[in-house]
C-alpha cells in the first residue's frame, strides 16, 4: 500500500525520538512491500520560532491532506514564559480539534522483563494488557454552562456541566467495541451511573450498541471500583471505555501501573485521519543527550500502522521487534535495570530496527 505521514516532531526529545519511529516504519515498508511517503511539519515552540505560532495553517493543511499524522512532543522552559493562547502546548488542542479526534485510544502493556519497572507487586502486575479507550472531545471539558460567577453575597460559584448526546456515545463506544474485537474481546463501560443521568445515559446506549458486537462481552463499573480494581486486579481488563473526565485519570492510573512513561504510545482517532503519539511530553531536562527512550513513539507507529492503515501483521513486527530488543538486554537509561545493557535514543531505535526479523 501507499501511505502519506505527516511527521511532526516538535520540541525537546521530540527530534529525537521521532526520526527513530520514522526509521523503524520505512523499514517495515521496505520489508512489507508498503511506500510510505514522509513529510516534516512544524509545531509547538519550534514553529513558534520559525512563523511566530504553534500551529501554522501549512502543518495543518498537511496533516489534513495525510493519512495519518506522527507527533512528537511540544513546549519547553523557553516558552512558557507566553500569552497562553500563543503556548506551543495549544498546539495540541488545535491539531485534536481540527482533525476532529474524538476518541483517545491508550494501551497501557507490561512488556516481559519490564515488571520491575512498575510500583506494584510483580505477582499484580505481570501480563497486563490494558487499553484505555477516552472520549476526547466531549463531557465535562466542554460542556456548556461553564465558568465561575459571582454570587450577590460576595461569594463564588465555579460551575461545569457534564453532558453527551447518543450520537457522541455511541460513536465513542463503537471505537471502543471495535477495538475490543481486535484483541481479547472483552469491553468493560466505565461510568457513574448511580448517581449520574449522563452516566446512565452512556450506559443504555453502549448496552444498544453492544446488539452489533455480540462476540465482545461487555460490563460496566462504576469509576470509583474501577479506580480501585486498576491497582488490585489490573489482570481483568481487557478494553475500557470511558468518558472524557474518567478517561483522564484511569488513563494515567493504567499506564503509571507499567511504571514507565517513556514506553507508553497513544493513537487519537476521529472520522478521518488520525495522530499517533507518545504520551509523554518533551522532557527538556534530557532533550538533547540521546537519552531519551524511543520506544513510546516506536509503539505509536505500530498503533498507527493497525488503526489507520489496518496492517496488523506489520503492526506485530513492531511489537515483537520491542520485545526483542528488551529481551536481548537493551535498555535506555529510564528502565535500566542491573545486568542489563544501557544505550542511547538512536542505538535503540537500531536495535529494534535489527529485530524486526
Ligand atoms: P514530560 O513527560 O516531558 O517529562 C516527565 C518526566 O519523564 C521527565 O523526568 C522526563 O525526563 C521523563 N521522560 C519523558 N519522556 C521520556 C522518554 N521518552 N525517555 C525517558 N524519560 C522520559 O513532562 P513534563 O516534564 O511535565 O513536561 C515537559 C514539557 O512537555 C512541558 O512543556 C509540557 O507542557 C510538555 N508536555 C507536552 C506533551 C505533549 O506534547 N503531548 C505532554 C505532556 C507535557
Amino acid at each position: 500500500m501507499k501511505a502519506k505521514i505527516a511527521v511532526l516532531a516538535g520540541d525537546g526529545v521530540g527530534r529525537e525520538i521521532v526520526p527513530e519511529a520514522v526509521k523503524v516504519l520505512r523499514a517495515v515498508g521496505e520489508r512489507c512491500g508498503h511506500h510510505f511517503e514522509f513529510t516534516n511539519g512544524d509545531i509547538g515552540g519550534q514553529a513558534i520560532d520559525k512563523v511566530g505560532v504553534p500551529l501554522p495553517q501549512d502543518t495543518l493543511t498537511l496533516s489534513k491532506q495525510s493519512d495519518a499524522v506522527l507527533l512528537g512532543a511540544v513546549g519547553g522552559p523557553k516558552w512558557e514564559g507566553l500569552e497562553y493562547s500563543l503556548r506551543p502546548e495549544r498546539a495540541l488542542l488545535g491539531i485534536r480539534e481540527a482533525l476532529g479526534l474524538y476518541a483517545n485510544l491508550r494501551p497501557a502493556k507490561l512488556y516481559p522483563n519490564l515488571t520491575d519497572a512498575s510500583t506494584l507487586k510483580k505477582e499484580v502486575v505481570e501480563g497486563i494488557d490494558i487499553l484505555v479507550v477516552r472520549e476526547l472531545t466531549g463531557g465535562i471539558y466542554f460542556g456548556r454552562p461553564k465558568g465561575i460567577e459571582k454570587l450577590p453575597n460576595g461569594s463564588e460559584r465555579g460551575v461545569n456541566t457534564e453532558v453527551y448526546t447518543t450520537e457522541e456515545i455511541r460513536r465513542i463506544a463503537m471505537v471502543a467495541f471495535d477495538a475490543a474485537r481486535k484483541r481479547r474481546k472483552k469491553l468493560t463501560s466505565v461510568d457513574k451511573a448511580n448517581v449520574l443521568e449522563s452516566s446512565e445515559l452512556w450506559r443504555r446506549v453502549v448496552v444498544d450498541v453492544h446488539k452489533d458486537y455480540p462476540d465482545v462481552s461487555l460490563s460496566h463499573m462504576y469509576v470509583d471500583n474501577a479506580a480501585m480494581q486498576l491497582v488490585r486486579n489490573p489482570r481483568q481488563f481487557d478494553v475500557m471505555l470511558c468518558n472524557n473526565m474518567f478517561g483522564d485519570i484511569l488513563s494515567d492510573e493504567a499506564a503509571m501501573l507499567t511504571g514507565s512513561i517513556g514506553m507508553l504510545p497513544s493513537a487519537s482517532l476521529g472520522a478521518q485521519v488520525g495522530l499517533f503519539e507518545p504520551i509523554h511530553g518533551s522532557a527538556p531536562d534530557i532533550a538533547g543527550k540521546n537519552i531519551a527512550n524511543p520506544i513510546a513513539t516506536i509503539a505509536s507507529a505500530a498503533m498507527m500502522l493497525s488503526y489507520a492503515f489496518k496492517l496488523e501483521k506489520e503492526a506485530e513486527l513492531i511489537e515483537q521487534a520491542i520485545v526483542k530488543a528488551l529481551d536481548l538486554g537493551y535498555r535506555t537509561k529510564d528502565i535500566q535495570s542491573p545486568g542489563t545493557r544501557v544505550v542511547g535514543t538512536t542505538e535503540m531505535g537500531d536495535v529494534i530496527m535489527r529485530s524486526l526479523g
